[in-house]
C-alpha cells in the first residue's frame, strides 16, 4: 500500500481519501460505498459539521480500523465557545473520541484568528482532536493563522484543485511544499463536471495516457494530482464501482513526460473559461448557501 504523509506529522494517509459533502441521499447505497472504499485500503475520510453527512461517516467507519477522520467548523462557530461545542457535536455525531484533523472551513475575518485558534489548541490539549488544518486560505490566511498557534504547527490546507481548477498553482503549492503542509485536493473531479461532454476530448486524452498503465481516464485524472507530490485528493463517489476505480488512482505514477505532455494539453484550453464552468455559482457555495439558510431563519423567527 503506498501512503502519503501529512504535513511534518509522520501520519501515514492513504494517497487519496474520500470526500462526503452531498451524500446522504441514499444512505445504504453510499455507507456501503464509503465501506468498499475502506475495505480497498482508504483510510482517510473527509467530513464537515456543514455537511450533515457525519453520521453517515460513523456508520462507514464503524468496526474499521486505524481510519483517520477529518472534520470541520463552518465559519459561524469561529467563537471560542462556538469552536469547543461543535467539536463536542462532531464528535458525538461521528461516535469517536477525537478528531484526527479539524480544519477551519473557511476564513472569517469577522472573529480574530487568535481566539478561533485559541480553543483549536484547547481542542488539542483536552485530547479531542489531533491535528489542526484550514480550508480556502490563502498563503496570507495561512501565515495569521500559524502565527496564532502558539504549540501547535498547520498541517494542512483543503482547497479546490483539479485538472480544470489550478488556482492554488503556483502560490499556495510552493508555499505548503516550502512549510511541508498538505494540500487537501477537494473537488478533484471539478464536482462531476469532468465528465461533461464538452470535456470529451480532454477524457479521450486521460484515457489514452491510462491505457499504458491499464488504468481509466478518472485514474489519471486524480494521479495526476498525487503526482503533484504534497497533494492529497479527497474525491467523493456514492457508487461503490466509481469508489472502487477511485482507489485504482493510489500505487502508481505517471511518467514525467506524461506530466508534461497532460500540462501542455491542458494549456490548450482557455483557463478563465475552464474556472467559470467548473467554479460553483457563489450563491450556490455550501459556505453561502449555510449563511442564507441562517439569515432566513433569523428573518423567519423576526416575522413569528
Ligand atoms: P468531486 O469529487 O470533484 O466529484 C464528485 C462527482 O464525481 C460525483 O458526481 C461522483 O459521482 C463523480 N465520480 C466519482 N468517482 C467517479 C468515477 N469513478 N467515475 C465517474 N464519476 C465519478 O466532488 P466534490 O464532492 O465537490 O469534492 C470532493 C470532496 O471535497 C467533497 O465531498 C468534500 O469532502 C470536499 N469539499 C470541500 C470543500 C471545502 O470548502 N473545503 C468544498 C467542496 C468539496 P457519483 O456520486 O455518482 O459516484
Amino acid at each position: 500500500m503506498a501512503y502519503a504523509q501529512l504535513g511534518k506529522t509522520g501520519e501515514k494517509l492513504s494517497e487519496i481519501g474520500l470526500g462526503t459533502w452531498q451524500l446522504g441521499s441514499n444512505e445504504p447505497r453510499e455507507v456501503e460505498a464509503l465501506s468498499a472504499g475502506f475495505d480497498s485500503g482508504i483510510n482517510f475520510v473527509d467530513t464537515a459539521e456543514m455537511y450533515g453527512t457525519e453520521t453517515l461517516v460513523a456508520k462507514a467507519i464503524s468496526g474499521k480500523d486505524g481510519m483517520f477522520v477529518a472534520s470541520k467548523v463552518s465559519p459561524t462557530h469561529f467563537h471560542y465557545d462556538d469552536v469547543i461545542s461543535a467539536c463536542d457535536g462532531s464528535l458525538r455525531r461521528l461516535g469517536i473520541k477525537h478528531i484526527d484533523l479539524y480544519q477551519l472551513h473557511w476564513p472569517n475575518r469577522s472573529v480574530p484568528i487568535g481566539e478561533t485558534m485559541r480553543a483549536m489548541e484547547k481542542l488539542v490539549e483536552d485530547g479531542k482532536i489531533r491535528y489542526i488544518g484550514v480550508s480556502n486560505f490563502s498563503v496570507v490566511e495561512m501565515r495569521a493563522a500559524q502565527a496564532a498557534l502558539k504549540r501547535n504547527e498547520l498541517v494542512s490546507n483543503q482547497v479546490e484543485y483539479s485538472l480544470l481548477v489550478r488556482d492554488p498553482e503556483p502560490d499556495l503549492t510552493k508555499y505548503c511544499r516550502r512549510e511541508r503542509i498538505s494540500i487537501i485536493a477537494y473537488s478533484p473531479l471539478s464536482r462531476g463536471h469532468l465528465f461533461d461532454p464538452r470535456y470529451s476530448k480532454l477524457i479521450e486524452f486521460l484515457a489514452e495516457t491510462g491505457r499504458k498503465h491499464g488504468k481509466t481516464a478518472t485514474q489519471v485524472a486524480i494521479n495526476w494530482l498525487i503526482c503533484k507530490g504534497n497533494v492529497i485528493p479527497i474525491p467523493r463517489a456514492s457508487r461503490k464501482e466509481h469508489v472502487l476505480e477511485l482507489s485504482g488512482a493510489m500505487g502508481w505514477r505517471l511518467a514525467k513526460e506524461e506530466m508534461l505532455a497532460l500540462d501542455s494539453f491542458l494549456s490548450s484550453f482557455r483557463r478563465r473559461s475552464l474556472a467559470s464552468v467548473t467554479k460553483p455559482a457563489m450563491n450556490s457555495h455550501p459556505f453561502v448557501t449555510h449563511a442564507l439558510t441562517w439569515l432566513s431563519s433569523l428573518r423567519s423567527k423576526k416575522e413569528d
